[in-house]
């Protein structure tokens, strides 16, 4: 009997093995859930496609999360597909890397705009179009970063990106609660991915979780995986509008 048996779901943001959405998949795979994935071109397609392909997935769709029209594509062909899903993952963000790299006065609008745009708004119209699939209640699950609460040197932009994405789970989940679905983010340690490769002194960012994380190291995709696992599953079923943090305690030592 695994914990996710009869679930259907679908993650956002798988671009390779090293992806948090990865280290989620796996966990969900293990405890038995039946996954679909979207994959962001047609270049990441070809690293998707092996992954889902493991893991038994026959639902495997292109989505650029900046389009409502493909988001809406996605659930509706879901919809076709399953009729309705239990979970969903959004593990996606990005902004130019320029804005990561000038100071944060520097910003550019359109760059801010468009940080927000994928890594915060974007799990608005998931939510939206999700919900329908949902009579019975779900689980909506986010990933966040201490930059948004916190001025953490080189994240910039993307920190307040995450404060938004924060402060959205928690809007979506007074709206949401009467109808069983919970919205949820997960705040990570730094994990060394592709996204990260755009954040400036990732490296120094390991160490420092390393000397000061009441855990004394830096935490995996694995461990992010199964917390997350925890707030999909009917473990977490009085849980909502939470940010639950993985960072190996860092969030709350001194310094
Ligand atoms: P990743 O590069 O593996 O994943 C980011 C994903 O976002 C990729 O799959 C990419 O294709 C997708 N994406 C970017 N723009 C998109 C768009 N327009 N439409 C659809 N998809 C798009 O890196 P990751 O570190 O696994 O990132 C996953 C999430 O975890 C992100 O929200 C990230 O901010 C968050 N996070 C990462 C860390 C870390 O240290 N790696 C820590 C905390 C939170």
């Amino acid at each position: 009997m695994g914990l996710m048996d009869g679930k259907r779901g679908i993650i956002f943001g798988v671009a390779n093995d090293k992806s948090i959405a990865w280290g989620v998949a796996q966990q969900l795979h293990a405890a038995g859930a039946e996954l679909a994935f979207t994959y962001l071109n047609e270049a990441l397609e070809k690293r998707v496609r092996p992954l889902a392909d493991s893991l038994g997935s026959k639902i495997i769709l292109p989505c650029d999360v900046g389009s409502d029209e493909a988001v809406a594509a996605v659930f509706n062909e879901l919809e076709q597909q399953w009729g309705t899903i239990d979970f969903v993952v959004h593990a996606v963000a990005f902004a130019n890397r320029e804005d990561l790299k000038n100071p944060f006065s520097q910003t550019s609008r359109e760059g801010f705009n468009l940080a927000m745009d994928i890594s915060a708004y974007s799990l608005l119209p998931m939510t939206r179009y999700a919900m329908p699939l949902m009579p019975e209640g779900g689980s909506i699950v986010t990933m966040s970063y201490l930059g948004a609460v916190m001025a953490v040197p080189d994240y910039n932009v993307m920190g307040v990106a995450k404060a938004a994405l924060e402060s959205s789970v928690r809007y979506l989940a007074a709206e949401l609660g009467a109808k069983k679905i919970r919205v949820n983010a997960v705040s990570a340690g730094p994990i060394k991915t592709l996204a990260a490769s755009g954040i400036g002194n990732f490296k120094q960012k390991l160490r420092t979780m390393e000397e000061r994380s009441p855990l004394q190291r830096t935490v995996t995709q694995e461990e992010v995986g199964k917390a997350t696992l925890y707030l999909l599953s009917d473990l977490s079923t009085g849980v909502t509008g939470e940010i639950h943090y993985v960072d190996g305690g860092f969030n709350i030592s001194a310094l």
